[in-house]
C-alpha cells in the first residue's frame, strides 16, 4: 500500500532515504538540463544504452562483418527472454524483440483474424486506446470482413469492465485494450478482463506501451493471450527501439501472421521456396532486425532488471502520492484538476492534469526548463521515471507550474497547438 505524502514535506529528505537515487548517474544529464518528467514519451539515454550501440559498430560490425549474424541472428530472442522474465512474467519462447509496436499488433491481430471461426467477426476495443491501435485494428478488421466495435472509456478513468462485458459475446474474437491509458495513467484489471473475455470464447491482447518497465506485469498469471509493447518509454532504449510481442505458447502452433518474412522461415538459409514457418515465437518475425537497436534494448532491460521491478514501482508510487499532494495544495487553486485516477493503485507510471490552457501553459514550462507533454483535450502529462526523477524534481515542477499561472505568463504563448505534440 502506498502511504499518503503530505505537501509539505522537504523534497530533500525523501530524495536522500530513496534506494533507486544512485540509479540517477546511469543516465546522460548536462549541466542546464531541464526537468524532465517525460520518459513516459522518450525515456532519457542511459550511458549503457549509448555502449551497447558503440559496441555493436566499433567492435562487432566492425571487426566480425558478415561473420557476427552467427551471434546477432538469436539476439531478439534472447533479449525477448531477458524482458519476459524480468518484467512480463513471460516464460522462455513467448516475447520477441522485433519491429515496432503498430506492426507487432497488426501481426497478432490478424493472426487471430485468420484463425477466428466464422461466427466470431468482431474485434472489441475502446475510445481510449491509443490512435495507432484503433486504426491497425480497424484495417485489420477491413481485411477480415469483420467489424470494430468501440466501446467508451472515460478519459479519465480508464475502461469500465462493465461496459466492456456488455460489449464482447459469442461474436467476439479478439478484445484488444491498453493496460496502462496513455491519457490518464489509469490501470485496466488485467487478470478480471481477461478472464470475463475468456469466459466469453474470445483471445485478449494487451498493448503494455505504458506499462512496460514501469508496473509490473504478469502475462502468465493473468492468462492474456497476447501482447505488444515499446521499448523506447519507460526502457529509456532510444528513439524507434524495437518494440517486443508476446503469444501465449500454448497459442503458438495455432496462429500464423500474415507477413511472411523469411526470418521466420525454418531452415531460413537453405533459401528454399515455400513458407514453412518457425513453430514458436520466432513464426512472429519478418525480416532483418536492426541490431543497433536490439542491443540497445538488451542494455535498457538489463539497467531496469538490475533496479527491480518492484522497486521501480514501489518508487513510482511514492512520487505520484508526493505529485498528488503537491497538485491538491498549490495547482487546483489556480484552475487545474487532476485527469488521472484518484487512487494510485490504479495509476501507472504518470499524472495528469487538465487545465483549459494546457497547452500554453505546457509551452512557458518549456521556457522555464521543465519538460512535460500536452494530450488532447487541455492535459497535461507528467511521467515520473523512477530511475532518474527525484522528488526534487517534481517539487520544482509544481513550483514553476503554479508560478506560470499565476502570472499569467502562459498567455504569451500561441493557443494553436503546434504539429507534434
Ligand atoms: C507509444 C504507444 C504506441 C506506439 O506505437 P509505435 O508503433 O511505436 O509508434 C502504441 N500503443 C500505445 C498504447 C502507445 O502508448
Amino acid at each position: 500500500m502506498v502511504t499518503d505524502i503530505p505537501a509539505d514535506t522537504d523534497p530533500r529528505e525523501l530524495d536522500r532515504a530513496d534506494p533507486l537515487a544512485r540509479f540517477r548517474t546511469q543516465f546522460a544529464h548536462d549541466d542546464d538540463d531541464a526537468i524532465y518528467l517525460d520518459g513516459n514519451s522518450l525515456g532519457r539515454p542511459p550511458h549503457r544504452v549509448r555502449d551497447a550501440i558503440m559496441r555493436v559498430v566499433d567492435q562487432e560490425w566492425r571487426h566480425e562483418l558478415i561473420r557476427a549474424w552467427n551471434h546477432w541472428i538469436d539476439l531478439p530472442h534472447k533479449v525477448g527472454d531477458d524482458l519476459a522474465a524480468s518484467m512480463l512474467g513471460a516464460r522462455p519462447g513467448e516475447v520477441l524483440i522485433w519491429d515496432s509496436t503498430s506492426v507487432n499488433l497488426y501481426k497478432l491481430a490478424s493472426a487471430v483474424a485468420q484463425a477466428a471461426p466464422k461466427t466470431r467477426t468482431v474485434i472489441v476495443t475502446d475510445d481510449d486506446n491509443f490512435p495507432t491501435d484503433q486504426y491497425i485494428l480497424q484495417g485489420v478488421a477491413e481485411q477480415h470482413n469483420m467489424t470494430v466495435r468501440t466501446i467508451h472509456s472515460d478519459i479519465d478513468h480508464g475502461v469500465d469492465p462493465a461496459a466492456l462485458a456488455a460489449a464482447v459475446g459469442k461474436d467476439t474474437a479478439l478484445v484488444c485494450l491498453s493496460h496502462v491509458a496513455y491519457r490518464s495513467g489509469a490501470i485496466a484489471d488485467m487478470t478480471a478482463i481477461t478472464e470475463m473475455v475468456h469466459a466469453s470464447g474470445a483471445l485478449m491482447l494487451w498493448d503494455l506501451c505504458h506499462s512496460v518497465g514501469s508496473v509490473p506485469v504478469d502475462l502468465t498469471a493473468s492468462g492474456a493471450d497476447l501482447a505488444v509493447g515499446c521499448t523506447y518509454k519507460h526502457l529509456n532504449a532510444g528513439p524507434g527501439a524495437p518494440a517486443f510481442l508476446y503469444v501465449r505458447q500454448e497459442l503458438q502452433p495455432q496462429l500464423r501472421q500474415p507477413i511472411w518474412g523469411w526470418f521466420s522461415q525454418t531452415n531460413q538459409f537453405d533459401m528454399s521456396g515455400d513458407y514453412n514457418p518457425l513453430p514458436g515465437v520466432g513464426g512472429f518475425a519478418v525480416g532483418t532486425p536492426g541490431i543497433m537497436g536490439v542491443a540497445a534494448v538488451e542494455a535498457a532491460v538489463e539497467l531496469v532488471s538490475e533496479a527491480g521491478i518492484d522497486a521501480i514501482r514501489q518508487k513510482s508510487l511514492r512520487l505520484n502520492a508526493y505529485a498528488s499532494a503537491l497538485v491538491a495544495a498549490e495547482l487546483t487553486a489556480l484552475g487545474f484538476t487532476l485527469a488521472s485516477p484518484a487512487d494510485l493503485e490504479k495509476r501507472g507510471g504518470h499524472l495528469t492534469v487538465h487545465h483549459p490552457q494546457a497547452w500554453q501553459i505546457g509551452q512557458a514550462m518549456h521556457g522555464r526548463y521543465v519538460i512535460g507533454d500536452y494530450r488532447e483535450p487541455d492535459r497535461i502529462r507528467l511521467g515520473f521515471a523512477p530511475l532518474y526523477n527525484s522528488y526534487s524534481d517534481i517539487r520544482s515542477a509544481v513550483s514553476v507550474m503554479a508560478d506560470i499561472v499565476a502570472k499569467g505568463e502562459q498567455d504569451r504563448f500561441d493557443p494553436t497547438p503546434g504539429r507534434v505534440r
